[in-house]
């Protein structure tokens, strides 16, 4: 099995259009992507695989689109102001910038060799200002948020007075957040500019331990059952001096990126710091009132912290494989879950003629209803499969001369490349049986 590196998920990405750098004809913005159409379908599809597990699948949780921009106060509350920092340091000679964190201060240079060459620490606030209005003074400044987590938190009163929602509960949101991190490599891995799936699980002082071993267990579960490769996912606690000031204990799950282990997700017990914090900054009760017990107290927060733009890294890293076929070819292919595929179903007539063309477009439409599909005549057949591997579509029907005398279809799949034939009327459950049973065959 050939080595996925990153220079061939970054070479994929561009040439079949998942991912873009920004304002590349500019020279391009590092730290900054763009999405292309398969890139914001796949993106897509992995926020609403999430949205589903959290909102639906779960009783006791609902959604939330807060604003990115809030009240300045928010950030001071919640310690970022004070604390949102990495400490950073220059080589005098080339000028370069480290985390301080990140990089042996006794070593030389990792871009120019120099030694004794860097500055002292500095700490480095990661929120990117604004302002608000004309006039830029103090009183106008305000952030792009650096999580969407405190947006919940500001909004946990109004869902509380407004749903029939009872502790134990839960927030979920998806939405953009900004860092201005210091460095910006591995391709999408670390941007200014990302996106995080948030949930924040609010409960009864006492029962935080349990909801947070509950939630331990459902956020690795739920990667497995994105069909992510379960030997590339493993669990890291903070120790003592990785835990943020806040949090009474933290885990994250790591996966195993073509660059090495690295945060995925973060599941964190958040005590009742930021309510606490909130309701002294803003001099507004957010404690809540339990009916039955007639108690009342600020929860607890279990949170669980994902990147959604890392998890496209992640499912991108994890999909792509190169097989060396019979006969010595290579095949690209991206085994992508059939619920997070960019394109589930490709229709391919074998020939152009006969009325197999038109057929073939008919049924396109039809299960457009059900799918996301793509409609592909052009080349030998052998090639437009080739051309749906490697974008990791799961299932492609090919419509032949059969098809006009029994109404049967040729399905094929992408993992294993086995070909069934399905009657016409059966293909859209089948399809859907398929996606439902799904099982990555294991190389
Ligand atoms: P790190 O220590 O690597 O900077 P963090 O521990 O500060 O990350 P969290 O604040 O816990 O990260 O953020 C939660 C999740 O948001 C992370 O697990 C990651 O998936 C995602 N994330 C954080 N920063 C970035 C970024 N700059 N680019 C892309 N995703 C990010």
């Amino acid at each position: 099995m050939a080595e996925t590196t990153m220079e061939k998920i970054v070479s994929l990405c561009k040439r079949r259009g998942f991912i873009f750098q920004s304002s590349e004809i500019y020279g391009g913005l590092s730290g900054a992507w763009d999405y292309g159409p398969l890139g914001v379908q796949l993106k897509n599809n992995i926020r609403d695989f999430w949205w589903k597990e959290m909102t639906q699948m779960h009783d006791n949780i609902v959604g939330l689109d807060a604003s990115i921009l809030m009240h300045p106060k928010v950030w001071e509350a919640s310690g970022h102001v004070a604390n949102f920092t990495d400490p950073m340091v220059d080589c005098k000679q080339c000028k370069n910038r480290f985390r301080a964190d990140q990089i042996d201060l006794t070593a030389a240079c990792p871009n120019c060799g120099t030694k004794d060459s860097f500055t002292e620490p500095r700490n480095f606030n990661l929120m990117f200002s604004t302002h608000i209005g004309a006039v830029h003074d103090e009183g106008s400044t305000i952030y792009l948020r650096p999580e969407t987590a405190q947006g919940i938190y500001l909004d946990f009163k109004n869902v509380v007075q407004s749903s029939r929602v009872k502790i134990p509960f839960g927030i979920a949101q998806v939405g953009k957040a900004f860092r201005n991190e210091i460095t910006t490599k591995n391709f999408i891995f670390r941007s200014l500019e990302f996106e995080q799936m948030e949930m924040q699980y609010f409960v009864k002082p006492g029962s935080d331990e349990k909801w947070f071993s509950f939630w331990r267990e459902q956020r690795m579960e739920f990667y497995h059952k994105m069909g992510i490769t379960p030997s590339r996912l493993r669990w890291h606690r903070h120790g003592p001096d990785e835990l943020a000031f806040y949090a009474k204990d933290a885990y994250d799950i790591q996966f195993l990126f073509p660059m090495g282990w690295q945060e995925l997700e973060g599941v964190h017990n958040r005590t009742d710091y930021d309510l606490n914090q909130h309701q002294k900054f803003s001099g507004k009760d957010l404690s809540y009132l339990e009916q039955e017990t007639h108690e009342r107290y600020i929860p607890y927060v279990v949170e669980t912290s994902a990147g959604l733009t890392r998890n496209v890294l992640m499912a991108l890293s994890d999909a792509y494989t190169e097989e060396t076929l019979e006969g010595g070819d290579v095949r690209t292919v991206l085994r992508f879950h059939p619920a997070i595929a960019p394109i589930t179903v490709a229709v391919l007539p074998l020939v152009k003629k006969d009325g197999i063309s038109e057929l073939s477009e008919k049924l396109e439409r039809q299960l457009r209803e059900d799918f996301a599909t793509f409609y592909d005549q052009g080349g030998a057949i052998g090639r437009r499969y080739r051309r749906m591997d490697e974008i990791g579509t799961p299932y492609c029907v090919t419509v032949d001369y059969q098809t006009l005398d029994d109404n049967t279809v040729t399905l094929r799949f992408r993992d294993s490349m086995e070909q069934v034939r399905v009657h016409l009327d059966d293909l859209v459950a089948r399809i859907h049986l398929e996606t439902k049973q799904y099982k990555r065959v294991e190389e």
